[in-house]
């Protein structure tokens, strides 16, 4: 069996997205700035995108800015929102210890400009609350920046009532929505968002393309100079295949959202309540406040490197979730925010689903860890010292 279960890492593209797209790969190549009929076809192609994508968020086209993905778009919002901020002697922002990296390390850089970075607890169930953000919002606080859904663990924040409170304090609020959108209902008004990022990878399109969603009135700051693209805010050729895929995956993606949660429900309760029946291991986030689609489990005495290689072995393709992957053996600042020990967060597996997954291949995930899980331990010095009562267990 082959089970493609890290859907948080990406996502393998939707037919409609792939079909959507070969016409603008293949025949209408012209470049959108192009007076010519040729340009002008593609200038067509690209402004309906970003209709049927403002449509999906609940916002105006003119609000949508495309990006190379969600990373930029990230970047974008945060520098824009603090130059606005500066002007105004604002140098404060409010975060989580928790987001992605395209949020923290651009908040790393501006913490050396002088900026003063707030990154609030999100506690162990991996939720932070409005009543956090309102107690740390300041005089001087230029941003709130929180993501929708952890990308790590799954977790939901409950973003509409942070809005809400950055509304009423007249703070501007940016949302990471990458893991959000295309997989939960996700509206900009009645969020109360000013600022969001999203990434077509994510819902089933084309890799290296994404949005800024940003309120009208804000005013952008440039990170790529050039041509005039994008309203003057975004230079670059726009990448037409990419935002027409990621169209097609959007629509299709809100179009199939609460019947896909539907069927994945159930499964994704199937997997939790089967991992869980492992001794010593615990699921990381809130158990409810969670996307349709990932879990994240700690195993105590383990190492989620030799478990992955082991999974991979049996077909199962997941992730540990951490920074492990880019050759660092730091745990992942996620679970250590949610307040996993170093040990204990080495452990890490997660499990991302998409719509497809059958409960066959539930039962042959749940099999598989049990098997691997056991097998490690089984070689493990940790596990011995654990058993033997050397060791506390943790979990
Ligand atoms: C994947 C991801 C990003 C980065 O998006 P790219 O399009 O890969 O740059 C940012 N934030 C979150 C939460 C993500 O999951």
């Amino acid at each position: 069996m082959e089970i493609y279960a890290d859907n948080a890492a990406t996502t393998a593209m939707s037919r409609n997205a792939i079909q959507a797209m070969i016409p603008y790969m293949d025949k209408v190549y012209g470049n959108p700035s192009s007076l010519h009929s040729a340009g002008q076809k593609a200038k067509e192609a690209l402004e309906t995108a970003r209709e049927e994508i403002a449509e999906v968020l609940g916002g105006s086209p003119r609000e949508i800015y495309f990006t190379s993905g969600g990373s930029e778009a990230d970047n974008q919002a945060i520098i824009s929102a603090v130059r606005l901020g500066e002007k105004k002697g604002k140098k404060h922002i409010i975060s989580t210890a928790f987001e992605h990296h395209a949020v923290l390390h651009t908040l790393d850089k501006l913490k050396k400009e002088g900026f003063e970075i707030t990154l609030l607890d999100v506690h162990e169930n991996g939720v932070v609350t409005a009543k956090q953000v309102e107690d740390a919002i300041r005089e001087d606080t230029a941003l709130v920046t929180i993501m929708y859904v952890n990308n790590e663990i799954g977790t939901i924040q409950p973003i509409r009532e942070i809005g809400a409170v950055c509304r009423e304090k007249k703070v501007l609020f940016h949302t990471d929505a990458v893991q959000a959108v295309g997989h939960i209902p996700v509206n900009v008004e009645d969020d109360n968002i000013d600022m969001l990022s999203l990434s077509a990878h994510k819902f089933h399109g084309p890799k290296g393309v994404g949005v800024l969603y940003v309120k009208k009135g804000i005013f952008l700051t440039n990170i790529i100079e050039g041509g005039a693209q994008e309203r003057g805010k975004r230079a670059g050729t726009e990448n037409i295949p990419g935002i027409v895929g990621m169209a097609a995956a959007l629509k299709e993606a809100a179009d199939k959202l609460s019947a896909n949660t539907e069927a994945l429900l159930p499964k994704r309760n199937r997997l939790i309540a089967g991992l869980k029946e492992i001794p010593h291991s615990a699921l990381n986030g809130d158990e409810e406040k969670r996307c349709p689609g990932t879990v994240n489990f700690c195993f105590e005495g383990i190492e989620g490197e030799s478990l992955l290689l082991l999974l991979d072995d049996k077909g199962v393709y997941a992730s540990s979730g951490s920074a492990c992957t880019s050759g660092s053996l730091d745990p992942s600042h996620v679970l250590l925010a949610i307040g996993r020990i170093h040990d204990v967060a080495h452990g890490s597996l997660r499990i991302s689903l998409d719509e497809q997954v059958t409960d066959e291949e539930i039962e042959y995930i749940i099999t598989s860890v049990k098997e691997v899980v056991e097998y490690l331990r089984g070689m493990s010095p940790v596990w011995r010292d654990l058993i033997n009562g050397k060791r506390q267990f943790i979990l």
